[in-house]
C-alpha cells in the first residue's frame, strides 16, 4: 500500500525519465543526470542511444557529466536497450540509455542501468534525484576527469548471445519481415534472425529520428506496411519493435496484427512446458497467461504495473531457491531468464522465430490453442484517485481484492483492476472475461461506482 509519507520519484516515472526537447528536456538536465549517476557509480559507465535526432546531444550531455563526477565512459553508440543492458552486464559499473522508448518523435529521455544490467529500482532512483536536485555531486580534479572510450562493435557480442541460445539453423527456410520502426533494432534484430537461419525482408531498416515510415509506438495501425509485406513474401510472420527494442509485437502470416497478452501466452506456455517454473507479470497483465500456466502445472506470481517489478521479482524468487519460467507485461515486454533480466525485443523475436519453425505450424494455428479472453480498458479523468479507490474497496470489500497495485478484483468469472495513473490526474480501468459481455458488465458497473 502507497503511505503518503513515503519519499516519491519526481523527475522518473516507470521507465526513466522523458520530456519533449526543448521543452521539459534537455541537455543541461542530463548533465546534471550524469554527474549524480557518475557520483553514485563511480566506476566504468556505458552510454547508448536510440536513432532519436535529439540522441547526439542529449549522449554528449550524459558523457560530459559522467567524464566530470571521474567516471570512465563506454560509449556504445545507437543500441536497443537490452543490449545495453547485456553490456552493462557483462562488463561495465553501470550504465544511461538516452531514449524515450515508444514516445513520439519531439521526445527523449534516460534510462539508468545498474551494474547488473537491470533498471534502478525506486529507492535508488529517489536517492539519483536528491543529488540531482542538491547537485551535491562529485566534480573530479584534472587529474581524476574520466576517460571516453568507443567500444560501439560490442554490439555483436548482444547478437551472438542471443542466437547461443538456439540450435543453429533451427529456423532454416523461414521467411519473416522485421519492422524496427527506424530504430536501433535496426542494426540487431534481421541479423539475429538471419543467423538462426530465418530469410529475412526488412522495412523501415534505417536508422531515422524522425521516423518516416511509422511512429515508434508499433500500435496495430502503424503496422500497415508490415502486415502487406508479411502477405507480399508469405511470410511466417511480422515483427516490430517499439523505439528502443525492449518490446516486441507480432502479425501472423496473414497480416493481422496479435494481441500482445496472446503472443506473451504463447511465448510462456513455450517456456513452461521446456523449463516449468514461476510465471511472473503484473496484475494487469490477462489471465490467459495464468491459465496456459497452470495448464503445464506451473503458477504465477503477480507484481506491480512496471517491467523493473517484475525483474527484481524474478531475481529475488531465484535468489530464494525457485524456479522462474519466464516474465513479461502484456504490452509485448518479455523477459527470458535464460538470457537477462529486463525486457529483449530481440530476444523475443527469436524465441517466436523457432517455436514458430520447430512447430512446423503456422503461428495463428498455434494463437488457435490459446483461449481467448476479452479485456476492455478505460482511463478516466480524477482529481482526487485516492478517494476513488476506497469508495472502490468499500463498495467491493465482499470481493476478493488484492492491492498489489491499485485495487484488483476477482470475481469467479471475471477480474477488474482500479489504477491511479503515477503522473497524471487519471485512473485507468481494466476489466476481464472469458465472456466479451461479461467484461464490458464488470466496467459498466466499477464506472457507476466512479
Ligand atoms: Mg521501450
Amino acid at each position: 500500500m502507497t503511505n503518503n509519507t513515503e519519499p516519491k520519484k519526481v523527475l522518473f516515472g516507470t521507465n526513466g525519465v522523458r520530456g519533449i526537447i526543448g521543452e521539459d528536456m534537455n541537455p543541461e538536465l542530463v548533465m546534471k543526470i550524469g554527474l549524480s549517476l557518475g557520483t553514485m557509480i563511480q566506476g566504468r559507465v556505458a552510454i547508448g542511444r536510440d536513432t532519436r535526432t535529439s540522441g547526439e546531444a542529449l549522449a554528449a550531455a550524459m558523457r560530459s557529466g559522467l567524464l566530470a563526477s571521474g567516471c570512465d565512459v563506454i560509449d556504445l553508440g545507437i543500441l536497443p536497450t537490452p543490449a545495453l543492458q547485456y553490456l552493462v552486464r557483462e562488463h561495465y559499473d553501470g550504465g544511461a540509455m538516452i531514449t524515450a522508448s515508444h514516445n513520439p518523435p519531439e521526445y527523449n529521455g534516460v534510462k539508468v542501468i545498474e551494474g547488473d544490467g537491470t533498471e534502478m529500482d525506486d529507492t535508488r532512483t529517489i536517492a539519483l534525484e536528491s543529488l540531482i536536485f542538491s547537485e551535491d555531486v562529485r566534480i573530479a580534479d584534472w587529474k581524476s576527469v574520466g576517460k571516453l572510450t568507443d567500444e560501439s562493435h560490442r554490439i555483436e557480442e548482444y547478437i551472438r548471445a542471443i542466437v547461443s541460445h538456439f540450435p543453429k539453423d533451427c529456423c532454416k527456410g523461414m521467411v519473416v519481415v522485421v519492422d524496427p520502426g527506424s530504430g536501433p533494432a535496426a542494426a540487431t534484430t534481421p541479423e539475429i534472425l538471419r543467423r538462426m537461419g530465418c530469410s529475412v525482408h526488412t522495412i523501415n531498416g534505417r536508422f531515422d529520428g524522425t521516423f518516416p515510415g511509422r511512429v515508434p509506438e508499433p500500435s496495430p495501425e502503424g503496422l500497415a506496411l508490415l502486415s502487406e509485406t508479411v502477405i507480399a513474401t508469405k511470410a511466417a510472420f511480422g515483427v516490430a519493435h517499439d523505439g528502443d527494442a525492449d518490446r516486441a509485437v507480432f502479425v501472423d502470416e496473414t497480416g493481422t496484427f496479435m494481441n500482445e497478452n496472446l503472443t506473451f501466452a504463447m511465448l510462456a506456455r513455450a517456456a513452461c512446458q521446456n523449463n516449468p517454473g514461476i510465471v511472473v507479470t503484473p496484475v494487469s497483465t490477462s489471465d490467459v497467461i495464468r491459465e496456459v500456466a497452470a495448464d503445464c502445472g506451473c503458477t504465477t506470481s503477480y507484481t506491480k504495473v512496471g517491467s523493473i517489478y517484475v525483474a527484481r521479482t524474478m531475481l529475488k524468487l531465484i535468489e530464494a531457491g525457485e524456479r522462474v519460467a519466464f516474465g513479461g507485461e502484456g504490452n509485448g515486454g518479455q523477459i527470458f531468464p535464460n538470457h537477462q533480466f529486463c525486457r529483449d525485443g530481440g530476444m523475443t523475436a527469436a524465441a517466436m522465430a523457432e517455436l514458430v519453425a520447430g512447430s512446423k505450424r503456422s503461428i495463428s494455428s498455434l494463437a488457435d490453442e490459446i483461449p481467448p479472453y476479452t479485456m476492455v480498458k478505460e482511463k478516466i479523468h480524477s482529481d482526487d484517485p485516492t478517494a476513488v479507490l476506497s469508495r472502490i474497496r468499500s463498495a467491493c470489500s465482499e470481493l476478493d481484492l488484492n492491492e498489489t497495485d491499485g485495487v484488483h478484483i476477482r470475481w469467479n468469472d471475471a477480474w477488474a483492476l482500479i489504477r491511479p495513473s503515477g503522473t497524471e490526474p487519471f485512473i485507468r480501468l481494466y476489466a476481464e472475461s472469458k465472456d466479451p459481455e461479461r467484461a464490458e458488465e464488470v466496467k459498466t458497473y466499477l464506472l457507476s461506482l466512479l
